[in-house]
């Protein structure tokens, strides 16, 4: 059977790939994996895609990709037929949903830049939802005020059309890069030799697994919607995008 080698996992290389073939290699509890996908799974705060996999003679929605074991597994619908193992199928993501994730996704790595470029505050934590995201600050004190000059601040910088780049880089070269480091390349665990980093170039830099839009005007404009402290030195920011 297929399984021996490493699955192709597309999104990685190509974030603006929503649909491709390949074949089913298990099929188990309530899921599968397949030998190459164009699905994400969900990791790094960035939700895992949903859509759908057909094949000859059928088709299935796929309501979540996780990781499991390392690997991406496809959340088959409740009741739906699954392809047995061998089945050469069809992926097609939610790529609305996909994009406007990236959108958001990207919009946080510029918050990010922003606040450590202009207040020298990293991130302690952070989530996100297509069009909806949240992060936290080491920042000592948060208001209202401060929320409507960092909106502005990123505005600007948004709209300014940075290019986002993928580069992989050896885990030694990227231990030393300052950027990597303030976003705690060092957790990164031992055994993975190759950092996957998504460069907004002179904005923001960092580790990342994620799917990102290739410029920053393709975010659009950015509202910082609530200021929130979350106790000392962890102050929330909640941003939507229009
Ligand atoms: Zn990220």
């Amino acid at each position: 059977m297929a399984g021996a080698g490493p699955i192709e996992e597309l999104a990685a290389r190509d974030a603006y790939l929503a649909e491709a073939e390949g074949n089913v290699l298990e099929v188990a509890d309530g899921g599968l994996l397949l030998d190459r996908t164009v699905f994400y799974a969900r990791g790094g705060g960035q939700p895992g895609d949903v859509g759908v996999i057909s094949w000859d003679g059928g088709e299935a929605e796929i309501v979540d990709t996780i990781r499991r074991e390392g690997r991406p597994f496809h959340v088959l619908a409740d009741g739906a037929t699954s392809p047995d193992p061998g089945t050469p199928v069809i992926g097609v993501i939610d790529w609305e949903r996909r994009y406007r994730t990236m959108k958001t996704h990207t919009a946080l790595h510029a918050l990010s830049g922003v606040i450590f470029r202009d207040f020298g505050a990293k991130v302690t934590g952070g989530n996100m939802e297509p069009g909806e995201a949240r992060m936290d600050f080491e920042l000592d004190g948060i208001t209202v005020e401060f929320g409507q000059q960092v909106e502005r601040k990123l505005n600007d910088e948004l709209t300014k059309g940075y290019p986002t780049e993928v580069i992989y880089m050896a885990r030694d070269e990227a231990l030393k890069d300052s950027d990597l480091i303030r976003t705690k390349v060092n957790l990164i665990p031992e055994w993975v030799s190759e950092i996957r980093v998504i460069d907004i170039v002179g904005l923001d830099r960092q580790a990342d697994g994620g799917t990102h839009v290739a410029s920053t005007l393709e975010v659009g404009r950015v509202r910082v919607v609530k200021t929130e402290s979350k106790g000392k030195a962890n102050k929330r920011m909640r941003i939507r995008l229009d």
